[in-house]
């Protein structure tokens, strides 16, 4: 079956209908489009569980604050379409901002505490804007299960506390993050990188395996740990360092001491205008 394109919610909930009428098992991954190597991961994966796979290319504004980048933020739908088809996609559903956001629309769905810390203190209605364009997105694709990416990790930590505390009765699923051979994190945001900054920007990745190892090695000092992330980090001549951060990945909050089973090291760094995410989950032995 080759890939087909659905702009309309209507249409879409329909199709979703009839599959699941038809005993088929649905598999959703929310993307912004722009795709890579990361989002074809996640497709593939979700070809490898269910009957239907839909892939939804949707920029969300309300995820977006007024000085961010939501004009210039790259899209190609026809290199979209060429991806999203080879990596196992059967519908793409791509709606127009009107479609989503219908004049006199004014609902919000919010995770409180989480959405606030780390990328929400940087980005304060961000995570209301991911949670509210997500459920909207469940409600119009009625997935059996949703993929995401460790590389937002705030954000997958954020969907599957709302998951449970809403009951949506959908499975959610983590992909790996896939990195470029030199280590950095693929992104739709890379091409906004030059030259320099883009060799620069490898200190992220860097920095996060330089601690990893050590705490593999038992340096559990936080604070000193942080310090030598940083000096690497600066060593790339970053324009900002928005935060280093040490969490337990259970209850996503920020630690000083790192116990058993995992921690997160998460950090966002700008390098000239655009600011990178990365992170690593350091299992403890
Ligand atoms: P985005 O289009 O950036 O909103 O990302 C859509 C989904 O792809 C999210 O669940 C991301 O976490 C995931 N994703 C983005 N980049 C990567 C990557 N390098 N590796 C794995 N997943 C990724």
């Amino acid at each position: 079956m080759s890939i087909q394109i659905v702009k309309s919610i209507r249409e879409m909930q329909d199709l979703a209908d009839r599959y699941r009428q038809a005993d088929k098992t649905i598999a959703v991954v929310p993307t912004m489009g722009y795709l890579h190597r990361g989002h074809a991961r996640l497709i593939e994966l979700a070809r490898s569980r269910t009957d239907l796979v839909v892939t939804t290319i949707f920029v969300n504004p309300t995820q977006f604050a007024p000085n961010e980048d939501f004009k210039s933020y790259p899209r190609d739908f026809e290199r979209d379409q060429r991806i999203a088809e080879h990596a196992g996609t059967d519908i793409l559903f791509a709606p127009e901002v009107d479609e989503m956001y219908p004049d006199g629309f004014e609902s919000k769905v919010e995770v409180e505490r989480v959405s606030t810390i780390l990328e929400g203190a940087f980005r304060p209605i961000h995570f209301r804007g991911v949670t509210t364009v997500v459920t909207k997105l469940f409600h119009i694709t009625k997935p059996h299960l949703a993929i995401f990416g460790q590389k937002d990790a705030q954000q997958a930590f954020i969907i599957r506390r709302m998951v449970k505390d809403l009951n949506f009765d959908i499975d959610i699923l983590l992909a790996p993050i896939v990195r470029e051979e030199d280590g950095l994190a693929l992104s739709s945001r890379n091409v906004y990188l030059g030259e320099t900054e883009r060799k620069n920007a490898l200190v992220l990745s860097r920095s996060l395996q330089y601690a990893a190892n050590k705490i593999q090695k038992g340096n559990h000092d936080v604070p000193e740990l942080r310090r030598e992330m940083e000096e690497i980090i600066t060593g790339g001549n970053p324009s900002q360092i928005d935060y280093i951060a040490f969490i337990n990945p259970e209850l996503f909050q920020e630690t000083d001491t790192i116990t058993p089973p995992e921690v997160l090291i998460a950090l966002a760094v700008r390098f000239g205008t655009t600011r990178l995410i990365d992170n690593i989950i350091v299992t403890l032995p």
